[in-house]
């Protein structure tokens, strides 16, 4: 705690998204902690001025609350369940923030034992990117208690603007497959529109510019749609975590018993991408697999 009241945070998990999540946190005037498995990533943020934590125990133990940005569910249990886990040093009053983007049931078994130890855990995944992530402008969808999320909001302000409490522990994680879902759905729709109408014969700009007027107007073809009229997917968010959000959206929806038959069928064709070795592509990238499909490609490469 700092002699303004602020709390000691730690940070855990400092790839693409939490380096940037965690200048921002310190540019609020958070002193922070941080660990990674990548020790290049930990010296980044300590020459910006954070500690280094030898583990995730002793960074939980150095703060009083805990944000973790890690790729999938296995690297947050063994984060926080772990030898030399973050729960190793779980205690009274402690709050822990995962915004890692997991499967819902995880989620909530991790928040219900910090509540049966007396702590307090919420999941806080986001959507906004890179971009978001440095403009300190991401959406955040909080699952857990309304009283975590209010002591949450003041840390969670520092790195997103649109902050929303969707509900009880894991809905945050829900509301993050929902996203994906309709994401990738767009993507494979838009890819077919353009593969289609390309082959037939129209410049697929025109044809961005038309649709981006009318109903068939989205933020995916706003965003991605350079990408692929030019063929270049540098990421950007890779093809290897869209397919990791379906399976968790997937697990989800076969537990509680709702049909995804658009999903399956997109999460299928970046399976496709990935054994074609395009996983780490943008996952706009997913439009190659619509083109290869069709021996056709939009950006006037060969096929
Ligand atoms: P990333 O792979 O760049 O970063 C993950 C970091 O976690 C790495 O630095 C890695 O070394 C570290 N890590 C892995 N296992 C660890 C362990 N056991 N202990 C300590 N550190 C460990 O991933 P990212 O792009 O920063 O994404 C993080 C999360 O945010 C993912 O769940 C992703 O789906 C989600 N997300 C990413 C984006 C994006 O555009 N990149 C957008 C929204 C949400």
């Amino acid at each position: 705690m700092t002699a303004d009241g602020r709390p000691t945070l730690g940070l855990i998990g400092l790839g693409i998204m939490g380096r940037p999540m965690g200048r921002n946190l310190m540019k609020a005037g958070y002193p922070l902690v941080v660990h990674d498995v990548v020790r290049a990533a930990v010296d980044e943020l300590a020459a910006d001025g954070a500690r280094a934590g030898a583990s995730p125990r002793e960074v939980a133990a150095a703060c009083d609350v805990l944000v973790t940005m890690l790729p999938d569910g296995p690297e947050v249990e063994a984060v926080y369940r772990g030898p030399d886990g973050a729960f190793e040093a779980l205690r009274p009053g402690w709050l822990a923030i995962d915004m890692s983007s997991i499967s819902p049931r995880v989620a909530r078994d991790l928040a219900a034992q910090a509540t049966a130890a007396g702590a307090e855990m919420i999941d806080a995944p986001v959507s906004g990117g890179d971009k978001g992530a440095i403009a300190g402008t991401l959406s955040i969808m909080v699952g857990g208690e309304p009283a975590s999320f209010e002591r949450a909001l003041p840390i969670l302000q520092a790195m997103g603007k649109t902050i929303v409490h969707v509900g009880p522990a894991g809905s945050g994680q829900v509301v993050k497959c929902c996203n994906q879902v309709v994401v990738a759905v767009v993507l494979e729709a838009v890819s077919e529109a353009l593969v289609l109408g390309s082959k037939a014969g129209v410049e697929p700009a025109r044809i961005v510019e038309v649709l981006q007027g009318g109903l068939a107007s989205t933020r995916v073809l706003e965003m991605r749609a350079p990408n692929m009229l030019s063929g270049s997917f540098d990421p950007g968010f890779r093809i290897r975590l869209h397919l990791k959000d379906l399976k968790n959206a997937l697990e989800l929806a076969r537990e509680i018993g709702v049909p995804l038959p658009a999903t399956v069928e997109v999460e299928q064709l970046m399976q496709a991408a990935r054994v074609a070795g395009r996983e780490d592509f943008d996952h706009s990238g997913l439009i190659t697999v619509i083109e290869d499909l069709a021996a056709h490609r939009i950006s006037g490469a060969s096929a």
